[in-house]
């Protein structure tokens, strides 16, 4: 590729890999998670990955891309599970990794690099002034701040805070464009919607100013439940408690407990449902009383436990944790993304886990979504076939179960089905040749495409296996 040439030769000085095996672990990510991304996109790979340092040397990389024509497709740690992060039309991956330095902390705010890992970032706030992120992936030790506000929906803590996307959640972003002349801009208030869950289709974030929380040492619990309803019931009933200060409140349906969660399992037995929770050091006693009175058996209390090495912290068993720890132990599993909406959550939920016995294992996971409580789904579905998938995904939806679809790399599909106006606006404006993460806006490669047609997206530019 003579552009590349060039381009390699005009980046001198900067971080370049072009190893092949490293480029294609590079241009990774889990969309192995899905057997239908692990089919469409097992080949892709980028053809080199640059990683600055710094803002300057960023542009610099945009300046020359844009000049050769070259695709770049940005990559936090690549922990991404809906294939964001992969290069489909090959071109720069451009890690941001390096790009960590952790700025100002002040009382309820923290500025950063978009490389920092999450666990880094509160590691520096606490140890700065005891305050934390308010949310956090399940790849808490992995993920990073910028992958998860670009890629991310929102996590732990989302159960007193809502979503990232949340009005709040962000206080500003500084963003560069994808033009002859790269602009750096600074967004805050409703432009913050241009660019957070865009997988950085048009910009790149450099630098993220994020709210801060009080940070405490929050106690892990599990608490068990001889049906998946009562699990439920409990996870709600908990949620909806004013006083008790809680980060986590999970259900995860027999048989996934005692089978999948080989590091609790001496804490568990077959067939129970678990409600994993975090709650607040000061809220223990009031979620203890408040157990007792609902008649809950809690069988793992981190705070009595003498010796918790090997233990991972229970929101390692949370959110799409889950599902990996399922899928370590059998590989047949998948999963979706569901929403059970407000008021009808505990009935949705338990009607579509009586559905598919055998075949779909219930998980929720309780949000403050639009100031009330309800519940996420990330059922763990066994594949057979992408029909039946399908088939699954038409019964939630036609039971008023929204679902985004884990199974689709496209940002529209894996979402609201619909054209984000405010993004694709933005996307003329900061990335004119259409280079930045080609292939996962429908609305910029074909804008009339019709949502409701049932048919999958295949991008054009997606290269062909070789
Ligand atoms: C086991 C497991 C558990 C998970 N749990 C959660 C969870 O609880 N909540 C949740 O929301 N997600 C979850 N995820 C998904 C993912 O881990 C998170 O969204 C994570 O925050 C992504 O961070 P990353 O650094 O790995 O980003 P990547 O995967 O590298 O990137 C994510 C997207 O952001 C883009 N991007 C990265 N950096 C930038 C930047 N600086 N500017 C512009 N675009 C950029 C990439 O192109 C990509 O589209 C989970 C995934 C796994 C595998």
């Amino acid at each position: 590729m003579t552009n590349l040439t060039a381009l390699i030769a005009e980046l001198d000085g900067l971080r370049i890999e072009e190893n092949d095996k490293i480029v294609l672990q590079k241009s990774r990510d889990f969309y192995w998670y899905s057997p239908v991304l692990k089919r469409q996109l097992d080949h892709v790979t980028g053809d080199i990955v640059v990683s600055p340092r710094n803002e300057d040397e960023l542009i610099r990389v945009l300046k020359a891309c844009y000049r050769h024509d070259v695709p770049v497709t940005p990559r936090g740690t690549g922990t991404g599970n809906y294939g964001q992060a992969m290069p489909l039309s090959g071109g720069v991956v451009l890690s941001l990794a390096d790009m960590n330095d952790i700025g100002e902390i002040a009382p309820g705010k923290v500025t950063c690099g978009p490389g920092v890992i999450c666990a880094d970032l509160d590691k520096a706030t606490r140890a700065h002034s005891n305050q934390e992120m308010r949310m956090h992936p399940s790849t808490y030790h992995t993920a990073t701040v910028g992958g998860f506000i670009a890629g991310g929906s929102g996590g732990v803590g989302s159960i007193s805070w809502g979503g990232l996307r949340d009005f709040g959640n962000i206080i500003r972003l500084r963003v560069v464009t994808m033009e002859e002349d790269p602009r750096v801009l600074d967004l805050s208030g409703e432009d913050l919607h241009k660019v957070t869950h865009a997988y950085g289709t048009n910009g790149i974030i450099t630098e993220i100013e994020l709210p801060l929380a009080p940070a405490y040492d929050w106690v892990d619990l599990i608490a068990v439940f001889d049906s998946f309803d009562a699990a439920a019931r409990y996870g709600n009933m908990l949620a909806r408690q004013d006083g008790i200060l809680t980060k986590l409140i999970t259900v995860v349906a027999a048989p996934c407990p005692y089978d999948y969660f080989k590091r609790h399992q001496k804490y568990l037995r077959p067939g129970q449902h678990v409600v994993l929770v975090m709650v607040a050091p000061q809220s223990y006693d009031a979620f203890k009383a408040f157990s007792a009175r609902t008649g809950a058996e809690i069988v793992f209390d981190a705070s009595l436990e003498a010796d918790l090495k090997g233990i991972p912290p229970v929101f390692e068993l949370a959110w799409n944790h889950t599902t990996l720890r399922a899928l370590r132990v059998d590989p047949a599993w998948t999963y979706l993304q569901s929403l059970y909406p407000f008021p009808n959550q505990i009935e949705l939920a338990g009607r579509m886990d009586r559905m598919f016995p055998g075949e779909m294992i219930s998980h929720l996971e309780f949000v403050r979504f639009d100031g009330d409580i309800t519940c996420f789904g990330l059922p763990l579905v066994r594949f057979t076939t992408e029909e039946r998938l399908n088939d699954i995904i038409d019964l939630h939806t036609e039971n008023g179960c929204p679902i985004f679809n884990p199974h689709r790399y496209t940002l529209e599909e894996g979402g609201m089905k619909q054209t984000d106006e405010i993004q694709l606006a933005f996307k003329r404006e900061a990335d004119p040749k259409g280079l930045l993460n080609p292939g996962k806006m429908i609305a910029w490669d074909d804008p009339d495409y019709d949502f409701t047609s049932g048919k999958v997206w295949l991008f054009k530019g997606l290269q062909q296996a070789s």
